[in-house]
């Protein structure tokens, strides 16, 4: 009696040393479960998956029956179709286009923080408003998913660093320093130069980013302001949404030597899934009509402004177009050759996913997030090993997060300098 109330003890005593496993098998079903090597499905339930660009918050805003909560036929994006792709993580872009400027960018740009502040306060059980790596990991460990900002376009700070403060002290955890077009301060990658990269008032918004724990993002910038970023930042950026010229010849993916510089500085790649940035052959033949900078403006002009219509219309017809042969197809698998280019380059540390979803126009098979367990599986068929998946699939950005975190702590405040 004595000793089995000693190894009763004994066990519980196990049982607090190490929290059990939601389910323990036991014998020879404990055995096979050893030695089974972790599947696809296995890997992607256990990564934090983190999409560094989404630009959902343009339904949010001007579609006020929009609702996050309910599964859509159109879209990318909702939770039914984020729970069944595992996303745990997601950037919502606070974006206003380029030619809106001054006060009224800023309005608006607090209308679509608003928005996601909105979205996350009405669905408590699944979303969480996250500003750090360690928010992003608590949110998983609580089953939910966790709603972060990123603003697209350093138009909208107007020109002041106070107003970047302000979207910093809002929760935005990066800066895409420019859109489409360049800004009083950067150049972009999709206009003709105007400052040689960034100018003194840019390289300062750089810094100040540092000091924040702001990251700074260079999907959109000119080659010369990529150069000038890193010349300047002492921590790791990010391309929020960016992939590869070496296979898409598009201004707005990076090159491989500044994916190697990229890699230098310790920042990371995430790759966006739009088609005419993944497939040379679709970039070329929609180039003849001007392209997606400029099919984007149109669709605008014929929504009267509303981004969220101009987006899925674009989106729409572009699909309509692959579907008939007037424009050639993109495969979900085109990701993937990016994925693997970027990790070969780059190496596997800096690269992850910045989808772009509900911002752009998806590949045949990423119609959406609950595709996303797609690209595990073919990394994993590719021979990428679990850790090297993981680290793609969001633990490459949550380390660079953390490095930014850590580097604002250690930059010293300027306005307590000595005099
Ligand atoms: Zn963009």
């Amino acid at each position: 009696m004595r000793s089995r109330r000693l190894l009763f003890t004994l066990l519980m005593m196990a049982g607090v040393a190490c929290a059990p496993p939601e389910r323990s098998p036991t014998g020879a079903a404990a055995d096979k479960a050893a030695a089974a090597p972790a599947t696809p499905a296995d890997i992607h339930a256990r990564a934090l998956v983190v999409d560094s660009h989404d630009d959902t918050t343009q339904r949010l805003f001007y579609d006020k029956a929009f609702d996050l909560g309910a599964r859509h036929p159109d879209g990318n994006i909702d939770i039914p179709r984020m729970r069944e792709g595992g996303l745990d993580a997601l950037f919502f872009s606070i974006w206003v286009p380029s030619d809106v400027t001054g006060p009224i960018a800023v309005k608006r740009a607090l209308q679509l923080i608003d928005s996601v502040h909105e979205a996350v306060r009405k669905h408590p059980n699944d979303f969480v408003l996250a500003t750090t790596a360690s928010d992003v990991r608590r949110a998983a460990s609580e089953k939910k998913i966790a709603a972060l900002m990123g603003m697209e376009g350093g138009h909208m700070i107007d020109d002041d660093l106070g107003t970047l403060r302000d979207y910093a002290r809002l929760g935005v955890r990066y800066l895409t320093l420019t859109h489409f077009k360049n800004n009083n301060w950067a150049d972009s990658s999709t206009d003709t130069p105007a400052h040689n990269g960034l100018t003194d008032f840019g390289k300062d918004v750089v810094r100040e980013l540092n000091r924040l724990g702001v990251m700074v993002d260079i999907s959109h910038v000119a080659d010369k302001t990529f150069a000038d970023v890193l010349e300047i930042t002492t921590v790791p950026v990010i391309a929020s949404h960016s992939s590869c010229r070496a296979i898409a010849r598009h201004p707005r993916n990076m090159t491989d030597e500044m994916m190697q510089a990229l890699a230098k500085n310790g920042g990371v790649i995430m790759i966006n899934y739009e088609v005419s940035f993944l497939s040379e052959e679709h970039r070329a033949a929609g180039e003849k009509s001007g392209g997606v900078v400029a099919a984007l403006g149109q669709m605008s002009k014929k929504c009267g402004g509303d981004e969220a219509c101009s987006t899925l219309e674009l989106a729409r017809v572009t699909r309509e177009a692959m579907a008939k042969g007037t424009l050639p197809a993109v495969s979900w698998e085109k990701i993937v050759e990016h994925i693997d280019h970027a990790a070969k380059v780059a190496g596997v540390d800096h690269v992850g996913l910045g989808s772009d979803f509900d911002g752009a126009t998806m590949p045949i098979g990423m119609e959406d997030a609950s595709q996303l367990p797609k690209l595990t599986a073919a990394l994993t068929a590719k021979g990428y090993s679990a850790v090297d998946v993981e680290k793609i699939l969001g633990g490459n950005i949550l380390r660079v997060m953390e490095q930014v975190e850590q580097g604002a702590a250690r930059v010293p405040d300027p306005s307590k300098a000595p005099r």
